[in-house]
């Protein structure tokens, strides 16, 4: 399965820059976790590609530039693109994003070949299909309905916590697999940050090695995502002094494999 975090901004040069301004994931080039950047960070070809998208939760870093995704393929798509969101999620798109005043309601327009955005409702803790990917959405706790996912491709697995605080039922689906490839966790704000950490529901470096002691599985690779581009650095350096075995950052654009 390959990976990549899509970037954010760009330098002057138009080289990817490392801060995570918006969550989006793309896996094997076609299926995208999240929509923050989508517009704005795929290729030609994977924008010819991705018709997918599993939406966690509808914080704006998560789905800001999802509608302009739509609207610049719009004219041309043959297939709706899929929107996988938990039913919750999928009525605050409907009523707080998509609802004609901050931008069209593409669930219900055609253009020359069919319907143009599609929702697919996703249970939780059952296993569903999106294209090649067998994926199970898991509650996780956050300040609004969020899905932590456990993504499989037949032979890799890879979990994705999305935003979340403590949480409980995540692990126990995460500790259920047969063999974890990689563990993505969000890591929002530094120790000294606890107390936000704490209201808006994210973890620290402190608060994730805590989390961790949950995680039954051994030797996967751990990358820790989301971070507050204002204090990316020292969320690394006190990252870095846990001490735990194969936990790094995932830098955006580059492409990891499992
Ligand atoms: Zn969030
Ligand atoms: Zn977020």
């Amino acid at each position: 399965m390959r990976i990549q975090l899509l970037p954010s901004t760009f330098d002057a040069q138009g080289v990817a820059t490392l801060e995570q301004r918006l969550t989006c994931f793309l896996i094997d080039d076609c299926v995208a976790v999240d929509g923050g950047s989508i517009a704005i960070a795929l290729s030609n070809e994977q924008r010819s590609k991705v018709r997918d998208i599993i939406i966690t939760h509808p914080h704006l870093d998560h789905i800001a530039s999802l509608p302009i995704f739509i609207d610049d393929l719009y004219p041309t798509l043959k297939e709706p693109i899929r929107v996988y969101a938990t039913p919750e999620v999928i009525g605050l798109l409907e009523r707080d994003v998509f609802n004609w005043n901050v931008y069209p309601r593409f669930s219900d327009l055609k253009n020359d070949y069919g319907p143009v955005m599609e929702y697919v409702p996703i249970p939780l803790g059952s296993t569903f299909q999106v294209a090649h990917l067998n994926v199970i959405a898991v509650p996780v706790n956050h300040i609004v309905p969020t899905v932590g996912l456990v993504i499989s491709d037949g032979q890799t697995s890879v979990a994705f916590s999305s935003d979340t605080a403590e949480t409980e039922e995540f692990w126990r689906i995460v500790n259920e697999m047969k063999e974890l490839d990689a563990l993505l966790i969000e890591t929002s704000f530094p120790d000294q940050m606890a107390k936000l950490a704490e209201v808006s529901r994210h973890f620290t470096p402190a608060s994730l090695s805590q989390e961790l002691k949950k995680l039954n599985h051994n030797g996967m690779d751990i990358m820790a995502v989301h971070l507050k581009p204002t204090y990316r650095q020292e969320i690394i350096d006190q990252l870095n002094a846990l001490n735990i075995p194969k936990l790094r950052v995932m830098e955006p654009g580059k492409v990891y494999s499992w």
